[in-house]
């Protein structure tokens, strides 16, 4: 029998394929059965994977800088050591033969073993050091995830699935995309998270807040998730599925008469020409954005760079990664916001402060975790600079509050410009640098960030989060989330109007930038710049082009002098039908 559960539609498109039920933190381990006379193959995996992580581990000790402060020195020792150490590395081998299962589960069982030990310590700074064996622990399995198994498959195959989740970290997301993935539904989480933002430049259809969907769905029945509107059918009747089919159809048609947009310029009906840019997360995303026609990469999400690995990226790897998006935009700009890890994209090895719990949004994130280690900051610094010279870069500082944050990054950059030039390495003649207003505070304190930076570029889905105090991830209070609210609306104009008083541009590259609904409002409102996920460029086009500005200014009056966000969002309908 037909059975259609709604949730919350966070990445269009239309998704087809067979369940898989995960289960938090499970998902890129599971256990599989090796056949008896397979398993001492597998036990060879599993070394030569341990051999892997020792000579990573060396090249990347060798490749350290002259200047790297000596703990971090200490530190992969240390982990260096750990490969060494039969304690770590034998009893998974004996696993692999006693369970007569795959490398991968046998290493996680070692590792809940060693972590029970851990917890029981009462020294806190011993039963933290379980950090060090994860981090070499995921190492390895890093490894064994890039061989194929004693049974011949590539153990994490996710082709035609779709997976069905409570949660899922955007870090899990990237790498269940590149295993194939086909559709996405969680119980929790709201269109705002990273997740559900990375799913949609993924294109991968997801639905969010599907409540209870694993105990609703079943291991491996067909499922069809309409992303568009967070429904998820399984068991889908004749008249659902040639629906589905219709519609699919449809949304291959819209595309193909979009398709034709990609090339036209983006100027309104009255002469005014926009820029449309699109936002990078994964450099694999490069090709839609060379599909979609973007002038230029208005926001590169460095953070996942740094994501499911056990130590951060060197600063040649973060320059080769800017290097080859630099390359493939030929000419057109890159803006390159410095790393926003924390809240939903944790450093992978730390772990939250104490036993009180703190709220990550609000705590060390971003461009102030970036302040408080300058052993992170300083690397993808120099990385940015070396790279700017490869193409018109422009730097983008994350969340920042106050104008001293701004006078802070100036003076290490200052630094690392003269470090540079000292060790004979090109550094470029400008390079802009830009504020995000994402932050209340910011935005209201427009007028004199401006003052200090080249550009000012607005992250409306934090500045929404932080203004109505509602979590971007929690799916419970997403229904608050309205980029129409009144107060909102109050600190757009703010800082458009701030950037035109201080002569500096304005973006945009929050979600907000990337829904077509909100376009015609932006544009009456004086935003020339938007940045949006590449599936989106050529929608918002649309809209540009039949735009009449003088047409749509009485409504953006009204809309300002308005204070019922009913009467606003009939406001915005109205406008976009002229
Ligand atoms: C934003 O907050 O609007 C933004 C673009 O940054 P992120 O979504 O990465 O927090
Ligand atoms: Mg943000």
């Amino acid at each position: 029998m037909t059975m259609a559960v709604q949730g919350t539609g966070v990445s269009r498109g239309i998704a087809i394929g067979k369940v898989h039920i995960a289960r938090r933190h499970q998902l890129e381990i599971s256990q599989r059965a090796i056949r008896n006379e397979l398993v001492e193959q597998e036990v060879m995996r599993f070394r030569k994977a341990v051999a892997d992580a020792r000579a990573e581990l060396r090249e990347v000790r060798d490749r350290i800088p002259p200047s790297t402060p000596a703990e971090v020195l200490e530190f992969i020792d240390a982990h260096a050591l750990m490969l060494e150490d039969g304690a770590l590395t034998e009893p998974p081998a004996q696993a692999i033969r006693d369970l007569e299962c795959n490398a991968e589960w046998a290493l996680q069982v070692h590792r809940n073993r060693l972590a029970a030990v851990f917890d029981d310590m009462d020294d806190p700074y011993l039963a933290s050091r379980i950090d060090d064996v994860d981090q070499v622990i995921s190492r390895i399995q890093r490894h064994l995830m890039d061989e194929t198994d004693a049974e011949g498959e590539r153990h994490e195959n996710y082709r035609g699935i779709v997976l069905v989740a409570d949660d899922l970290a955007p870090a899990d997301l990237t790498l269940l995309y590149h295993n194939g993935l086909a559709g996405l539904v969680t119980e929790f989480g709201g269109p705002l998270s990273h997740t559900a933002i990375l799913a949609r430049s993924l294109k991968i259809p997801a639905a969010m807040g599907v409540h209870h969907a694993r105990q609703l769905f079943l291991e491996d029945e067909q499922v069809l998730v309409d992303g568009g509107r967070g429904i998820v059918i399984a068991d889908a009747n004749r008249t659902v599925q040639s629906h589905y089919r219709a519609r699919l159809r449809a949304i291959r048609k819209h595309q193909r008469h979009l398709d034709r947009l990609k090339d036209e310029e983006a100027v309104t009906r009255c002469g005014t020409r926009i820029m449309l840019e699109a936002n990078l997360d994964l450099p694999a995303d490069l090709e839609l954005v060379g599909g979609c026609g973007a002038e230029g990469i208005g926001l590169y999400r460095t953070e996942y760079l740094f994501l499911n690995r056990p130590e951060p990226p060197s600063e040649d790897e973060q320059y080769e990664s800017y290097v080859e998006i630099i390359n493939s935009m030929h000419g057109r700009p890159v803006t390159i916001r410095t790393m926003d890890l924390g809240a939903d994209k944790p450093l992978p090895g730390r772990s939250q402060r104490g036993d009180i719990p703190v709220n990550p949004a609000m705590g060390l994130r971003a461009i102030r975790l970036c302040l408080n280690d300058h052993s992170l900051f300083i690397p993808q610094l120099r990385a940015i600079v070396r790279a700017a010279s490869a193409g018109p870069v422009r730097l983008m500082i994350p969340m920042v509050s106050t104008a001293q944050e701004l006078f802070q990054v100036k003076n290490l950059l200052k630094l690392t410009i003269r470090d540079l030039k000292r060790e004979g390495h090109e550094v470029p003649e400008r390079m802009p640098i830009g504020a995000m207003i994402e932050v209340p505070a910011a935005a209201i304190a427009a007028g004199t960030i401006a003052k200090y930076v080249d550009f000012l570029s607005i992250g409306t889905n934090d500045l929404i989060q932080y203004t109505l105090a509602i979590d971007r991830i929690d799916d419970q209070v997403s229904y608050l989330y309205d980029p129409l609210h009144p107060s909102i609306l109050r600190l757009l104009q703010m800082t458009i109007e701030a950037g035109a008083n201080a002569d500096k541009e304005v973006s945009m590259c929050g979600e907000m930038a990337g829904d077509p609904r909100y376009t015609r409002l932006l544009l009456g409102m004086g935003l020339r710049d938007f940045s949006m996920h590449p599936g989106g460029i050529l929608e918002v086009k649309q809209v540009v082009k039949a735009t009449h500005l003088d047409e749509i200014q009485p409504y953006i009056r009204r809309i300002m002098r308005a204070t019922n966000p009913l009467r606003i969002s009939t406001l915005v309908r109205e406008m976009n039908s002229l």
